[in-house]
């Protein structure tokens, strides 16, 4: 069978996979979508295998046949190095629910499952495709996907990383996780404006025909290290089967059985991800989609209607602070039946008018699957509290809306599938929101680590140990106006 990608609004040629990681986004603005059926899995073939080769089984699925001994070698390189201490994705059990810890990678977060694949994807997409050109990543962050992707891509043969983040516009912890990254390769630059103003200069850079041939004369490549790239959303499949095995093998449930997922969602790759191991075999009864005080997605899911006009809030959840969604695109592809032409449509609709709609039968097919629901930041401070009360668990901000949703959605539907919570960040990466969620004490971040820990026991993520006191790397800061011309002159020293 030919596995070929091809644009969620149509107008893209099919692409191999190779390609598809190269490129990261469709040539018509649409996301790359796998253009072939979901292989299904025998769960007890894969029940006793380790995290690596349960990776490489189920990412065999979406990339040529030849590919699995490259895929596995992939695996080895992002989850059996040390990076992750505690074992890649711990699921510990909670209360009557299981959560799944994604937060034991090099940055501690779950980017880090799909960062540290995405690297080794792309130098090996580079020797299939016969590219010898160095690539050159460029990301804006607002925070955690800078530093994951600068861990992810540093020192990795063939590749560099220019991470451009707004000096105010990313929190101490983030700044401090940045600026001290080592690697030869790496560089991470400060920008005087907001998240926007680097995202648009990144972007700006994809299409400049002058940086293009700047490239070309010295031999690099420009790439992108965001979430549209399929590359950071078939990795995320493979935790999905693993949280469910464990809970088989474990006797918590038996084979067959099914489980819900509850996934505090921004972009909602993460959660995507779910849903096509579901296809695969996963059997799940229900995803319950978590949002923050930015809830466009739980209108989405509740109303069908998906409209950007409405106010942006910076919550104590700040990686779910978002109004554009782009991975939803995709679960709309699916749930229209691929059809590619309605897609487009929709989102012509919202460029233009900031609002689309999916018809009443497809919202009906949507909610067969999905549930979704919503927290303020007062909710967030009170379930920290509330399940280290009760379970003696330390929660972090992102995955204690997950917490709460998933509580008002068994108050409210009475469903007693056993429930499996993606935890998406260790609560040392929100120390001062968690210690005060559990004191009611604020104090400053690099206080909260240690007060929090002194307070819990809960030993500090090791990527955030001893982190005030690392050396400072990173201190260029330019105008928003000078990103072009910064990597202009990077392209012509590589
Ligand atoms: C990125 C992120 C999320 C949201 O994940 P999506 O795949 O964008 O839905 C949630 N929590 C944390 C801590 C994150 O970094």
């Amino acid at each position: 069978m030919k596995k070929f990608y091809k644009s969620t609004r149509g107008h893209q040629e099919p692409l191999d996979f190779y390609t598809s990681i190269l490129q990261g986004i469709a040539d018509d603005g649409g996301l790359l979508v796998p253009d072939f059926p979901f292989e299904k899995k025998d769960l007890n073939a894969l029940k006793d295998l380790s995290y690596v080769d349960l990776a490489t089984e189920v990412i065999s699925s979406f990339v040529p046949e030849d590919a699995k001994e490259d895929i596995r070698a992939c695996a080895k390189g992002a989850y059996d190095t040390g990076a992750f201490k505690k074992g890649v994705v711990p699921v510990v059990k909670v209360g009557n629910q299981w959560i799944m810890e994604l937060f034991q990678g090099p940055t501690a977060a779950f980017k880090d499952l799909a960062l540290t694949m995405l690297p080794r994807f792309m130098t090996l997409s580079l020797k299939k495709k016969n590219e010898d050109r160095e690539v050159m990543i460029l990301a804006a962050t607002s925070g955690d996907t800078g530093k994951a992707a600068l861990e992810g891509f540093k020192d990795v043969p063939g590749t560099c990383i220019k991470v451009f983040y707004p000096i105010d516009g990313v929190s101490a912890i983030q700044k401090q996780q940045m600026t001290t990254t080592t690697g030869h390769n790496t560089e991470v630059i400060g920008i005087e404006g907001n998240f926007d103003d680097a995202q648009t200069a990144v972007k700006k850079a994809f299409a400049s025909q002058e940086l293009k041939d700047l490239c070309d004369q010295h031999h690099v490549f420009l790439s992108s290290a965001n979430s549209i790239n399929v590359g950071r959303l078939i990795p995320q499949i493979v935790y999905y089967f693993h949280a469910y095995l464990t809970l088989v093998k474990n006797g918590d449930i038996a084979m067959g059985d099914e489980v819900n997922f509850t996934v505090p969602s921004g972009n909602f790759g993460d959660c995507l991800a779910g849903w096509i191991a579901k296809n695969m075999g996963v059997p799940v009864h229900k995803f319950i989609v978590a949002s923050n005080k930015n809830k466009i997605l739980t209108d989405f899911f509740t109303t069908g209607v998906y409209d950007t006009h409405r106010e942006f809030y910076k919550t104590n959840a700040p990686a779910m602070d978002i109004l554009v969604s782009s991975n939803l695109e995709r679960l709309v592809w699916f749930m229209v039946g691929k059809d590619s032409k309605k897609v487009d449509e929709f989102y012509k609709e919202l460029n233009t008018s900031g609002v689309y709609k999916v018809d009443q039968e497809t919202l009906e097919t949507i909610q067969k699957e999905f549930a979704a629901g919503y927290q303020s930041e007062e909710d967030v401070l009170k379930n920290i509290k509330d399940c280290y009360d009760t379970d003696h668990y330390v929660l972090d901000t992102h995955t204690a809306v997950g917490y709460g949703v998933y509580k008002n959605y068994v108050k409210e539907t009475g469903d007693t599938t056993p429930n499996i919570l993606l935890s998406t960040a260790s609560p040392y990466k929100f120390p001062e929101s968690v210690y005060e969620a559990l004191t009611g004490e604020k104090v400053d971040v690099f206080t909260a680590i240690d007060k929090l820990h002194e307070l819990t026991g809960v030993e500090i993520a090791y990527p955030l140990k001893g982190i005030k006191d690392r050396e400072i790397l990173h201190k260029g800061v330019i105008k928003k106006d000078e990103i072009l011309k910064t990597i202009g002159d990077r392209i012509k020293e590589s």
